[in-house]
């Protein structure tokens, strides 16, 4: 027989910032219970009340459902006397939230990659999309607690329509701290370096088309990533890979290589559903192939080697160039200072 009961539950781990308490919220509503959550110095708590099935389907869905990057170490419940809710909100957090514990920066999500690259959405083409399942947190932090005034998004005041999703418990961007649009976050721009190089006058003005023309008559271009910059070149050309390596003064390491998605990388690698998995992990990692696929890279790519380093774009602005170029990028660190 079910019965109706109130059920404290606390999680412990990564479980603030990561829009853990949105999930909570969600999958109340969705089992019917009424109660509270919240942050506190622990972690996230939760009272709930509603029948004693509802309770035990929502703890289930909170491990299968649970936000990307959170990591649920512990949950313990405890049985309360019945108390009485009208609805299931997201309650102000305590004091003594542990705020100090900032979560590294997370490569873009699949909702956010589908938006920059939907002509409908309003972050249409935009470089700095993020939400609290994806985007910079560690890079961009300079105090804690991590809240947005205490980022490099602080000059950046939220629009209305950014206002109202980072309110709104239903939306992914409830409480995200980077949260940006076109209207009222960061831009990009292009500087030249070198502008006595034919290669360095561009057609386009814009800066993303600028860049990508850039990348495709053969020039290095420097790209901001999350935390410093990329040198970046066309990986098919080898006199462009060549210029890139005089240019490091690295002459014998392998180049990393960025591609739009697993579908061009298939064209060098035959990858398995594992490493499939591994270059789409919120890490984002750098992944060693072996460079077996149909299509062959120059050679100044990875000299004496067999396998190659490939890694998927991390941020919206190297999604939104290597999707136009349709080719693997080399991606090797060198922060503009030390060039
Ligand atoms: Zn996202
Ligand atoms: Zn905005």
């Amino acid at each position: 027989m079910e019965i109706r009961q109130t059920v404290e539950i606390r999680v412990r781990g990564t479980v603030q910032g990561v829009g853990f308490r949105p999930t909570v919220w969600r999958l109340a509503c969705d089992e019917g219970l009424v109660g509270e959550v919240l942050n506190d110095g622990f972690g996230v708590l939760i009272r709930t009340t509603g029948n004693s099935g509802a309770i035990s389907q929502f703890l289930t869905r909170l491990h299968s459902e649970a936000p990307p990057l959170s990591q649920i170490e512990d949950v313990e419940t405890q049985v309360l006397t019945l108390l009485d809710f009208e609805d299931f909100r997201i309650a102000e957090s305590v004091r003594g939230e542990n705020c100090t514990r900032v979560t590294p920066d997370a490569a873009i999500c699949a909702a956010c990659w589908a938006e920059v690259l939907d002509p409908q959405e309003r972050r249409y083409g935009y470089p700095f999309a993020n939400c609290t399942h994806c985007g910079p947190r560690f890079s961009i932090v300079k105090e804690v607690p991590y809240d947005r005034i205490n980022t490099t998004m602080a000059d950046f005041p939220m629009c209305a329509s950014c206002t109202s999703e980072y309110l709104q418990p239903a939306d992914r961007r409830f409480h995200a701290q980077p949260i940006a649009c076109p209207t009222c976050g960061p831009s990009i721009w292009l500087e030249r370096m070198d502008t006595s190089a034919t290669s360095a006058h561009p057609r386009a003005t814009a800066p993303l088309d600028s860049a990508i023309e850039l990348l495709e008559s053969g020039a290095v271009v420097a790209i901001r990533g999350l935390g410093g910059f990329h040198l970046a070149c066309d990986a098919t050309n080898p006199e462009a890979v060549q210029r890139l390596r005089r240019r490091k003064h690295r002459y014998g390491k392998p180049f990393a290589l960025m591609a739009s998605d697993l579908d061009t990388i298939r064209r060098y690698c035959n990858l398995t559903s594992a490493e499939a998995d591994l270059l789409r992990s919120p890490e984002a990692p750098i992944v060693l192939l072996s460079a077996d696929g149909l299509e062959k890279l120059p050679e100044g790519i990875a000299p004496g080697l067999n396998t190659v380093g490939f890694m998927l774009p991390y941020t919206p602005l190297h999604l939104l160039i290597t999707r136009q170029i349709d080719r693997p990028l080399v991606m090797t660190s060198g922060n503009i200072s030390d060039e």
